[in-house]
Parts: C-alpha cells; sequence; structure tokens
C-alpha cells in the first residue's frame, strides 16, 4: 500500500573548523570561536540534509547542483540551498515528512541549541518538532584531532509524494 508513498534518502557532510568563521548548524549561529570552514556558509547539517533529500528525490548531489565553482554559491546561507531544494521537491510533488540527524563534533555543546535548531528546521521544513530527530555525539578523541578540529553530520529523510491518493 505505502509503495510509491514515501522515498527515503542518506546524506553525509563534514566541514574543518576555522577561527574567524561564524557556526551555523540548521540555519541557526551558534556563539563559538571556530566557525565551519567551506565555499557558503559551511552549515553542515543543512547540507547533509538537503544532500539525503536530494538523494530521495532522485536529483544530483548538492555539489552538482550547487557547484563551489560557481561564485553565485559564494558564502551563500544554506537556508538558501535548502529553499532551491524544496522547489525541486516539490516539482515532483515531494515533501519532506520526517528526518533524522546525528551531528559529530567534540565542540561547542550542541544540547542547549537542539531546541532552536529543531523549531529553525521546523519552519524551514514545514514539519513539527516529533517529526525531527536531532542528537550530538563527541569524536571521542578517534576522530578528530586538536589541532584538526572539525564537525559533521549524517542526515536520514523520508519525503511523502503529496498527490499519491491520486495514483491508486
Ligand atoms: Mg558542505
Amino acid at each position: 500500500m505505502l509503495e510509491g508513498r514515501f522515498f527515503f534518502g542518506f546524506g553525509f557532510d563534514i566541514h574543518p573548523l576555522k577561527e574567524g568563521r561564524k557556526l551555523y548548524l540548521g540555519g541557526v549561529e551558534i556563539p563559538y570561536s571556530q566557525g565551519a570552514y567551506g565555499h557558503s556558509d559551511g552549515d553542515v547539517l543543512l547540507h547533509a540534509l538537503i544532500d539525503a533529500g536530494l538523494s530521495a528525490g532522485g536529483f544530483p548531489d548538492i555539489g552538482t547542483l550547487f557547484p563551489d565553482s560557481d561564485p553565485q554559491f559564494k558564502d551563500i546561507r544554506s537556508s538558501l540551498l535548502l529553499q532551491k531544494t524544496l522547489k525541486l521537491l516539490l516539482s515532483k510533488n515531494l515533501k519532506f515528512y520526517q528526518v533524522d540527524l546525528t551531528l559529530v563534533l567534540d565542540a561547542p555543546p550542541i544540547a542547549p541549541f537542539y531546541s532552536q535548531i529543531k523549531e529553525n528546521l521546523g519552519s524551514l521544513l514545514g514539519l513539527s518538532p516529533e517529526k525531527i530527530g536531532l542528537k550530538a555525539r563527541r569524536g571521542e578523541g578517534i576522530l578528530f584531532s586538536q589541532d584538526k578540529p572539525a564537525i559533521m553530520c549524517f542526515a536520514l529523510v523520508v519525503l511523502e509524494k503529496l498527490d499519491f491518493s491520486d495514483t491508486l
């Protein structure tokens, strides 16, 4: 019965953390001395989410659609890239149904910002907070060294086909 109603995608992204950059996660600015280095604003959470959504919708990946060789995407806020992604998905009558996100970083602590990030994602995606999973884990001294801090994010996305009942 559910065949053709839901579509699944997985995304991953990683960025180095550098001094003098702002840290954005899920479109929310997190106060910290370092930020994710990248061509856009380096929002690793939104990048993983976008890639998972594009994949679920059968589109090329974020680097193909929004290449960092293109000056129009230099320092662009990733929430704008997400909006472009939502439009592409909507062209296929697809909408975000549920997302699950895992951040991996040593610092700063993200738990105090869970509700703020979920709220912002909810308004960007049109989802209620219980459809958004979010948690953070540390590298446990295995993934990142102190002189090379980084942040990564894993994203699982479920899309729903809006006109599904029409196809029955
Ligand atoms: Mg990225």
